[in-house]
């Protein structure tokens, strides 16, 4: 599957600072290049919302209105038929109703930087509309028509996104006179039309079908961009000191990462979830490896409620992948644990994985007392990402399909409790072997999971 990867480049100021910086799209922790600081950023807990900025002019006095894209990089995990499928998507789509604007934002942010949008941002941000999950499911069937594909036979039983990047960016128009125009470029997009003309034309419009590529309307209904808006009061950017807030020791954690260690206390600490919260405590173990030189990768382990499926054990689980072993009685008493990667990696491995780890199901027994000295790979997707990937890796690991796939869809998974455990793995050849668990990583998908 070719990759078409984006990576967008996002603008800020050092708040301690003021000193310029820039940030990739997938990046939660800042170091400032003049003050040294280190600073994870986080946005309320929710999506992040970027703007483009407007282009220079001498007329200030404009309105500016912002039209919503919802951007996603990830991939989309279908659940059809008998099978997994998994798909690859690159895109940022029109997230309002907004008739002139374009359909897709295309390449423009990779020549544009983006910019955090907060409650200072001056203009008006026109709703988004759209959730990002139903904009997605239209979006992959229009790329199969386009693909030539017919409707498929076989029926979808649940479908989910696990965005590596998934966020709203706004893009700048302002009226002048019945025009509307791109504020980046000052390019007029079209006319909207007064009432009466939009009435003739209300039944040869596409009722805002989503419509990728095709060349939009040159016009549209005046009121179009009255609102409703997205209320910007609520978009705090959050920056929160990269210090063990248990022993004041320097977090380490790379750029991307979603999950920050204190190598001195061995804590472990994500960012803030909620507007104004605190750096949260992690539980963190790690795995006895059997060579000391091992690279160190981390997983989430999870306790889940399922509503819809028996998944409350390990016999449970025996059953579910009809395991060729026979089914012990104390299985019936040891709560089941799910295991997912903790870093991205391509999504068949990541199915791949989970099954191999939630299989083996570590006990307590095996984890080292302490976090060891070596490598510990980076946790580049949070437990929230991981998560996306539970009834997708269910749906691969269970059988039979055929009376497994039709529960999916009304199955409820609610997460109970969550521990990040770094699980040792060796080198070998060009693959990296856990050889307890049955698992490889070859090299395809270690490139995949260091972004090269
Ligand atoms: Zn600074
Ligand atoms: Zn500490």
């Amino acid at each position: 599957m070719p990759l078409q990867t984006s990576s967008w480049q996002v603008e800020l100021q050092c708040p301690q600072c003021g000193g310029p910086a820039t940030l990739a799209e997938t990046d939660r922790v800042f170091s400032c290049g003049y003050c040294k600081v280190r600073l994870g950023v986080s946005y309320g807990g929710g999506h992040f919302r970027y703007y483009l900025a407007p282009g220079g002019s001498a007329d200030d006095s404009r309105e500016i209105l912002y039209v919503p894209y919802w951007r996603f990089k990830g991939v989309a995990f279908a659940c059809r038929g008998e099978n997994v499928e998994e798909r690859f998507i690159d895109a940022s789509v029109l997230a309002g109703r907004a008739p002139l604007a374009p359909m897709s934002l295309g390449f423009r942010p990779q020549a544009l930087k983006l910019r955090m949008a907060s409650p200072t941002t001056p203009g008006k941000f026109l709703s988004t509309a759209v959730p990002l999950g139903g904009l997605l499911s239209r979006l992959i069937t229009q790329i199969d028509h386009a693909e030539g594909e017919e409707e498929k036979a076989a029926p979808l039983h649940h479908q989910s996104f696990l965005g590596e990047t998934a966020s709203v960016i706004y893009a700048p128009v302002y009226m002048e006179g019945e025009k509307l125009y791109d504020a980046v470029l000052h390019r007029p997009i079209g006319r909207l039309l007064t009432e009466e003309e939009g009435a003739g034309l209300a039944g040869a419009r596409s009722g805002g079908a989503l419509s990728i590529g095709a060349s939009h309307a040159p016009c549209g209904p005046i009121d179009a961009y009255d609102g409703p808006f997205d209320d910007h009061r609520q978009w705090q950017i959050q920056f929160s000191p990269m210090l063990c807030p248990h022993c004041g020791w320097d977090l380490s954690g790379e750029a991307d990462a979603r999950a920050m260690l204190c190598k001195n206390c061995g804590s472990g600490w994500e960012l803030p979830e909620i507007q104004g919260g605190a750096l949260g405590r992690l539980r963190v173990a790690a795995l006895a490896g059997d060579s000391p030189e091992g690279l160190y990768l981390p997983f989430w382990r999870m306790r889940m409620r399922v509503d819809g499926l028996a998944l409350e054990t390990y016999a449970d689980l025996a059953m579910l992948c009809n395991l060729p072993k026979a089914i012990r009685p104390e299985w019936r008493e040891q709560p089941l644990h799910f295991w997912l990667p903790a870093f991205r990696t391509s999504p068949r491995q990541v199915l791949k994985l989970a099954r191999a780890a939630s299989v083996f199901q570590p006990g307590e027994d095996d984890f080292l007392e302490d976090l060891p000295k070596t490598e510990l790979f980076p946790v580049t997707l949070s437990r929230m990402q991981a998560a996306q990937a539970i009834k997708p890796a269910i749906a691969f690991m269970g059988v039979p399909k055929k009376t497994l796939f039709p529960k999916l869809a009304e199955m409820r998974v609610r997460i109970t409790g969550c521990m990040l455990v770094y699980v040792p793995f060796t080198e070998q050849g060009s693959e990296l072997i856990q050889p307890a668990m049955h698992a490889s990583i070859g090299g395809a998908g270690l490139r995949f999971a260091r972004g090269v």
